[in-house]
């Protein structure tokens, strides 16, 4: 039988195999294959990587390092990311399922995110303070926090790492990576790059695992003052509680119920594809998923018929192939969640006017359809609890007060768009909508210069744009006299 490729912690610069020995599976989800193994970290592999990430932050060529000099480094990164991006491109597909031309454009991008923070590692100014003593005067200093631990999932692997390793690196932090055990190998193959670009060795580190047995042992560990963490809302509450033990600070990036909210001036056609891909891209694997289409009840009717028309003709299959336009679930268990959330639709008394059935007939059958649910009333778990599928429920609304009730009756808020004409319609949404981001007349955008996070159980704290670099910084006093 042929050897399957392993992904090994990547600890100081050098494979590592684990501790214990032994390996995870990791399944390509269109053909079902075990195509590599992950290790299996444990607490003993997570106390290396920290002791290398916490040796590398103290001493060697990295603290030495003025910010100009990180950031030369991160933009000699970027470069090597574009040198690689296919071939991390590749790996990253074959975990997740994703369409090969969105993963493609999505590591691409990332080496424009090392390229932002790059140009911001020195510009972080601190301050002269007056104050009210004589004799004596007071500045601020920017110190980073130490050793970071990212804990990141299956989704946008590369991604969703990049948003927290280039503003951490850029303010002089080391860090030790834990990516889903579901798609751990994009991440170890990109940590080995960093030599290439000419960071130290220790200063970016990969455990491999499971939560609770490789991420909680990072979670606690003393030596990691802070916790960058994307994922569900139940593990980020948890990670939350046990940083709160130990007062350690954390960003979390969590789930979200988004309102998507059409009203009857909107241009219908541009707001067709953008509730479309709002949910309907990366088969609704995206936090920011535009769940809940809240449309007034005048156009209710028209605009589900254009919905479905414009859905008529599209494409499931392998991600792959460059005509597909929507692909597999990314692992089974989320296969069976997706599928189960339509069964309790089904029995709340919602109506599947598109899909509802999973795709046997297509590669490994870890396909849903893309699936329209009318009659949804926003008390309903389909309207109230986080899918990550391809599931869109519809909710008709009068006017403004109602969508904005609806639209704010939720645990989340990560985000919401508005399709309207009528500005001030749209200025009176984008005040009132609790979310982080909103979007007027798009859905999606979102860019390595412009803050992103949750309001709510979202999550807490910023990723993207200058402020973000903060969150990977203390900031000391020093008071001076002569
Ligand atoms: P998940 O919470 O199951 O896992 C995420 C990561 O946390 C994985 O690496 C996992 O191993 C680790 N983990 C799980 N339990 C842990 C614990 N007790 N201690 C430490 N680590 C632990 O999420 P998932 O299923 O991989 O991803 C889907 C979720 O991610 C969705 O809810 C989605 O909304 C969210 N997400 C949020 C954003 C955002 O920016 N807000 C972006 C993408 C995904």
């Amino acid at each position: 039988m042929p050897t399957l490729p392993r992904f090994d912690h990547y600890i100081a610069g050098a494979s590592v195999p684990p501790s214990s020995g032994e390996y995870l599976p990791t399944e390509d989800p269109y053909s079902g294959e075990v195509w590599a193994e992950v290790a299996r970290g444990n607490a003993a592999d997570a106390e290396k990587a920290v002791e290398a990430a916490s040796r590398a932050f103290e001493s060697g060529p990295w603290p030495a390092m003025t910010p100009s000099e990180r950031g030369r480094l991160l933009w000699r990164l970027a470069d090597v990311i574009t040198a690689n991006a296919e071939r991390l491109a590749v790996i990253e597909q074959r975990d997740n399922g994703k369409l090969a031309v969105e993963v493609t454009a999505q590591v691409r991008y990332m080496a424009d995110y090392f390229r932002y923070y790059a140009g911001l590692a020195d510009k972080v100014q601190s301050s002269v303070i007056p104050t009210d003593k004589k004799g004596v005067f007071a500045y601020t200093k920017y110190e980073a926090k130490g050793v970071v631990a990212i804990i990141t999932p299956w989704n946008s692997p590369l991604t969703l790492t990049s948003w927290k390793l280039a503003p951490a690196l850029a303010a002089g932090c080391t860090a030790v990576v834990k990516p889903s055990e579901f798609t751990s190998g994009s991440m170890v193959e990109f940590a080995k790059l960093f030599a290439e670009a000419g960071f130290p060795p220790g200063v970016v580190n990969v455990v491999t695992g499971l939560g609770p047995e490789v991420g909680e042992a990072l979670v606690l560990h003393p030596k990691v003052p802070h916790i960058g963490f994307t994922g569900g809302t139940a593990a980020g509450k948890k990670i939350y509680e046990m940083a709160a033990r130990h007062l350690k600070t954390v960003t979390l990036e969590l789930g979200g119920k988004s309102p998507n909210i059409v009203f009857d001036d909107a241009d219908l056609d541009q707001a067709v594809k953008g509730v479309v891909s709002g949910i309907f891209a990366a088969s609704g694997q995206s936090c920011q998923a535009g769940s809940r289409l809240l449309v007034q009840e005048s156009i209710h009717d028209r605009f589900i018929d254009k919905l479905l028309a414009f859905m008529k003709d599209v494409k499931l299959g392998d991600p792959k192939a460059p005509d597909t336009q929507v692909g597999p679930i990314a692992t089974r268990p989320q296969f069976e969640k997706v599928m189960g959330y339509i069964e309790i639709a089904k029995k709340e008394g919602a109506r599947v006017v598109l899909g509802g059935k999973s795709r046997p007939d297509l590669g490994a059958g870890q396909f849903v359809e893309p699936t329209i649910l009318t009659g949804v009333r926003n008390d309903m778990r389909i309207a109230q609890e986080e899918v990550f599928g391809p599931v869109l429920s519809v909710i008709p609304f009068r006017d403004e007060a109602d969508a904005l009730r609806i639209g704010n009756d939720t645990v989340f808020g990560l985000a919401a768009a508005v399709w309207t004409k009528d500005l001030k319609r749209a200025m009176l949404m984008t005040d009132k909508l609790k979310a982080g981001t909103v979007w007027v007349n798009n859905y999606r955008a979102t860019s390595f210069t412009s803050p992103f996070g949750g309001y709510k159980e979202s999550g807490i704290g910023r990723e993207s744009g200058t402020e973000t670099i903060k969150e990977y910084l203390d900031t000391k006093c020093v008071w001076m006299s002569s």
